[in-house]
């Protein structure tokens, strides 16, 4: 037996381009013009007396100076024509660089007109309930960029909900083939009889029981806004999912979630015929202390990772104790499965409530005390704990979803699993740090809605394609090339991903990663994770087909090692270069 070496070569980099970033999503109809003035850039060192001394007095009359540099004038209009007109006009002066409209401009800030919205802190902290001001999740600067989307769905996995609450109906999640369907009969197909609006997996049916923890929670997440009535949800438009099954035991927990993984999947095998586009689930409820990584709750970080892998992340909530889940455990939020999302609670001071915290096991911090939101029948009331503050992270992820660039729907469309830790990922960069969390979590902050907002809507996913590599099939010389950057060629931290298209179906693939001198790629751990880079298999074996991978390049990685790359090979063909490898490899670089 002789030992497989990596190919290393030394190939010409191709510098990543930049990223391709759109005009994030514009709330609003178009720009509103001034009447009667514009604004003129005349030639460099206009004054303003020479300026007045060129225009025609009856017509213009030049009112200040805006910028003396750029010779900018307000220059208001005499003769009472358009503001058309007057450009076309001023235009046509060739000591006139520019004649612009002038523009209304709005604070960014979009306010609902729901009748308590003065009293939810949680989403504009002015100071009104005794706190700090802005300590808050700028939700009213968010909703500059949008209010959510009807075509996202949240599952609160509660005790249930008033799925008719007045505030909740409109953003009600229906099944429409059961609501239009028959009693008795599973009118979809689905596996589930009678799940109009959810599903009930204490009973077995689609029988929703009306339950206050979890009218609250959902009106947290997606209360319908602006519609002049009680409160506005992080979402003033988005789909709920009633689910029960949070009071009971692990196996009704797995059920409750298997329904929620049952729909998001049909979701996506049928284009969105069937099923429902959950992008986030609930889960404000949990074992107190609870070690996550015996064996005991084994099924629990299994189905995470298996939600997961579908595109759904969990934000659940941790336990109501001042203790560290580090060390104390707890379940859900001990678990390990990056796909969840764990929030402690945070005050109208930004300080922690007594609630669970943890610099490996506690992502971040939310509003979670005296929390007003809808409860049965129709009615509001103010409520505390983590299970107050993770319905604003659980909404956030799908309005964050809604207001995400084009790229991004694109990469959640084909590598939903990657995408959903990307949205993840862009969350927890975007908290505001505060004290009363700074070291005790993961982001060591509490969420901020616009900020992670300002970042989906210009997500510019991969800034291209740094190489692709092309090979035929089946050939025993089709080696694909190690393909990388030097660490000096100013690549920031992002992610690598690469792409196989058009792999043989009936070929695994392993992509393997290392430092250009790594002499076996088979030794030396797992994925680079936290700055260190390791050697070793990318992914697991068992890929086939189309298949992407990535990693993340993390600021520590960059420019401490000369060269990144990759490896691809068939693990069926131990000791050479994959016979039968994909046809086509490429690698993209995203920042
Ligand atoms: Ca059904
Ligand atoms: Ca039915
Ligand atoms: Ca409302």
């Amino acid at each position: 037996m002789h030992a497989w070496i990596p190919l290393l070569l030394s190939l010409p980099l191709t510098p990543a381009q930049e990223p391709s970033v759109g005009p994030p999503a514009v709330h609003g109809a178009g720009p509103e013009i001034v009447a009667g003035q514009v604004i003129v850039r005349f030639r460099a060192g206009t004054s303003i007396e020479e300026a007045a001394g060129w225009l025609d007095g009856e017509r213009f009359v030049v009112d200040e100076v805006l910028e003396p540099k750029l010779d900018l004038f307000l220059v208001l209009i005499a003769d009472g024509s358009s503001v058309e007109q007057a450009i076309e006009v001023l235009s046509g002066d060739a000591r006139v660089l520019y004649a612009v409209p002038d523009v209304k401009v709005h604070t960014r800030q979009t306010i609902p007109n729901d009748t308590s919205f003065g009293q939810q802190w949680s989403m504009r902290n002015t100071g009104q309930t005794g706190g700090t001001p802005d300590a808050d999740i700028d939700a009213v600067e968010a909703w500059d960029l949008g209010t959510g989307s009807s075509q996202y769905v949240v599952a609160i996995v509660d005790g249930g909900g008033q799925t008719t609450h007045v505030d909740l109906l409109a953003n009600r999640w229906e099944n429409a083939a059961e609501v239009n369907g028959t009693s008795g009969v599973d009118d979809d197909g689905n596996g589930y009889v009678d799940d109009k609006y959810g599903w009930n997996a204490y009973n077995n049916n689609g029988s929703i029981p009306s339950d206050s923890h979890a009218t609250h929670v959902a009106g947290i997440a997606g209360a319908r806004g602006n519609n002049s009535t009680g409160v506005a949800g992080v979402n003033w438009d988005v789909k709920i999912m009633y689910v029960a099954g949070s009071t009971s035991t692990t196996s009704t927990v797995v059920k409750a979630y298997s329904y929620v993984l049952k729909q998001r999947d049909l979701w996506m095998q049928t284009g969105g015929a069937k099923g429902a586009n959950v992008v986030s689930a609930n889960s404000s409820f949990g074992i107190d202390y609870a070690n996550c990584a015996s064996a005991t709750y084994k099924p629990w970080n299994d189905m995470y990772e298996l939600m997961g892998a579908s595109g759904i992340l969990n934000a659940a909530a941790t336990i109501n104790a001042n203790v560290n889940v580090d060390v104390a455990g707890d379940v859900p939020t001990g678990c390990t499965s990056n796909w969840l999302v764990t929030v402690t609670n945070t005050d109208h001071r930004d300080l922690k409530s007594s609630a669970g915290y943890g610099k490996v096991s506690i992502d971040l911090g939310a509003p979670g005390t005296s929390i007003l939101s809808s409860v049965p029948t129709n009615g509001y009331a103010s409520y505390s704990g983590t299970s107050m503050a993770t319905p604003h992270v659980t909404g956030a992820i799908a309005f964050l979803h809604s207001v995400a660039s084009p790229a991004f729907k694109a990469y959640y469309a084909s590598s939903p699993a990657l995408a959903a830790l990307e949205l993840k990922a862009v969350l927890l960069a975007n908290v505001d740090v505060v004290t009363s969390l700074n070291n005790i979590t993961v982001s060591n902050g509490r969420l901020n809605l616009f900020e992670a907002a300002k970042d989906m809507a210009a997500w510019g996913g991969c800034a291209g394609t740094l190489a692709t590599y092309c090979t035929a099939k089946s050939s025993s010389q089709g080696k694909l090339p190690a393909i990388g950057w030097t660490g000096s060629s100013s690549q920031a931290a992002g992610n690598l991903v690469v792409t196989l298209a058009d792999a043989v179906p009936s070929k695994n693939g392993i992509v393997f990663w290392g430092p250009l001198q790594a002499a076996n790629p088979f030794q030396g751990g797992t994925l680079c994770v936290g700055g260190t880079i390791t050697r070793g298999p990318l992914t697991t074996t068992g890929l086939q087909g189309e298949a992407s991978y990535a990693v993340t390049i993390t600021p520590a990685m960059v420019g401490t090692t000369s060269f990144y790359q990759w490896w691809f090979r068939d693990p069926l063909d131990l000791f050479g270069y994959g016979s039968g490898l994909s046809d086509g490899l490429s690698v993209t670089f995203c920042p």
